[in-house]
């Protein structure tokens, strides 16, 4: 694709527009969420002014518009993610919830006491206690594949840990504390050899890649709004119809029901049967706007953009001294994590903050991530389509303050 124009897209996004301590603000914790193009908040607040009603109810023309926009925007992310269908697409809060939604409605149904469940060392927490609580509620076991040292998955490891017993494997496209991108389609093929079926967490990935649910196979796909320039509190559950029909409900409710008796009550068809309750309307149609929004820009070009920035700054990286990069494998998305010998990442943050620079630092809701490496935290800056080699070289520099600061040699070594 060719080059991306960030200093141009950039102007579409009103809070990059501050400074913070009297600097200009440069926004690197795009991994914990993305800031909001003006498209996206203009149609949020054109939902208020224009069309509020609630859907799937009402006769009268506002309740009906809202449906109709409501549904559109679910014919959107059925494209977005290339689903067969759009039944198939079920929206909850966040990636979050949809993990927790197929553990309670897929996890109790089908998984029974001595079944195994698959996960990764490299998983979010979101995709590691809904299968815990699983496990205490059904007596199934949790089976953990480790990573190398680059932060990649060791497939020989996975392969072995594969038994009859799985009923499921639970995995992230890309791994928000290191960046790394997993071989999707090599797991999944893996998994259906043995009847498990694969849940995806792609919180870290929708922002990033190209997806296609036909082609990848995946049997749930779970991601975050938020992190796709959206709003906050929508996301999105894919599932295969197939699947998802045999569930039972996670909630009951309004709009989940076809007919209700205190005798019995009968579900409605997908994807309603998910969906109880009013759901957040206008963070649906706005997700829908986000989707645009990236589509317009195109993911090829987001990624390639990103990609060279991750390029640009691990190559600064390497040339300090003091600093280590945590997660260096070879596919990654746009995320930096590192530590610096004798700094705690909360007294890096600190400083960066105070230079404008915004960065995560914690364990980044990954902690076996961080005992895999033996350190308590990382400084974690990640990257969207708004950011600039200027902007890393802003970081840099804040770095290289930071380590002055604490007496950290950070002269070049050439
Ligand atoms: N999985 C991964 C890999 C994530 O990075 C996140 C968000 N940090 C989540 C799941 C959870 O997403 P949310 O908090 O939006 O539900």
């Amino acid at each position: 694709p060719p080059p991306l124009d960030a200093a141009r897209w950039r102007k579409d996004f009103p809070v990059l527009r501050q400074t913070v301590h009297g600097k200009p603000l440069v926004y690197l914790d795009n991994a914990a969420t993305t800031q909001k193009p003006q498209a996206v908040i203009d149609c949020e607040r054109q939902y208020y002014e224009t069309l509020n009603a609630n859907i799937h109810r009402g006769v009268h023309d506002l309740s009906q518009r809202a449906t109709e926009a409501y549904e559109a925007a679910r014919g959107k992310v059925k494209r977005f993610v290339n689903a067969a269908d759009s039944r198939e697409i079920v929206f909850v809060r966040g990636a979050t919830e949809a993990i927790n939604l197929v553990a309670h409605s897929y996890g109790r149904r089908c998984i029974k006491a001595g079944d195994e469940i698959v996960l990764t060392e490299m998983e979010h927490h979101s995709n590691i206690v809904p299968w815990q609580l699983l496990c205490e509620q059904t007596g199934a076991e949790l089976r953990v594949v480790p990573i190398n040292d680059a932060g990649e998955l060791m497939l020989d490891a996975f392969d072995k840990l594969m038994s009859p017993r799985t009923r499921l494997v639970a995995v992230a496209h890309v791994s928000n504390a290191l960046g790394t991108i997993n071989p999707l389609a090599r797991i999944i093929e893996t998994a259906h050899a043995f009847d498990a079926v694969v849940l995806v967490d792609g919180a870290q990935a929708a922002p990033h890649l190209q997806l296609d649910m036909q082609a990848l196979d995946c049997d749930f796909y779970a991601f975050s709004g938020h992190k796709l320039y959206g709003p906050t509190g929508i996301g999105v559950l894919y599932g295969k119809a197939k699947l998802l029909d045999a569930m039972p409900p996670y909630q009951g409710g309004g709009d989940m029901i076809s007919k209700v008796t205190f005798e019995k009550t009968l579900y409605n068809v997908l994807p309603y049967k998910f969906e109880a309750g009013t759901p957040n309307i206008a963070g649906v149609i706005a997700l829908g706007a986000a989707l645009d929004y990236v589509e317009q820009i195109g993911l090829d070009a987001i990624a390639a953009h990103e990609h060279d920035l991750l390029d640009y700054a691990t190559d600064m990286a390497r040339e300090l001294p003091g600093m280590r990069l945590i997660g260096t494998a070879r596919e990654k998305t746009g995320i930096l994590a590192f530590v610096i010998d004798g700094m705690h990442p909360h007294d890096i943050g600190t400083i960066l903050d105070r230079e404008g620079v915004a960065i995560r630092t914690g364990h980044n809701c990954a902690m076996p991530v961080m005992d895999h490496f033996r350190i308590p935290a990382t400084a974690r800056a990640s990257f969207a389509l708004y950011n600039t080699r200027e902007e890393i070289d802003a970081l840099f520099a804040a770095i290289r303050k930071a380590m002055q600061m604490f007496g950290v040699d950070a002269r070049r070594t050439t």
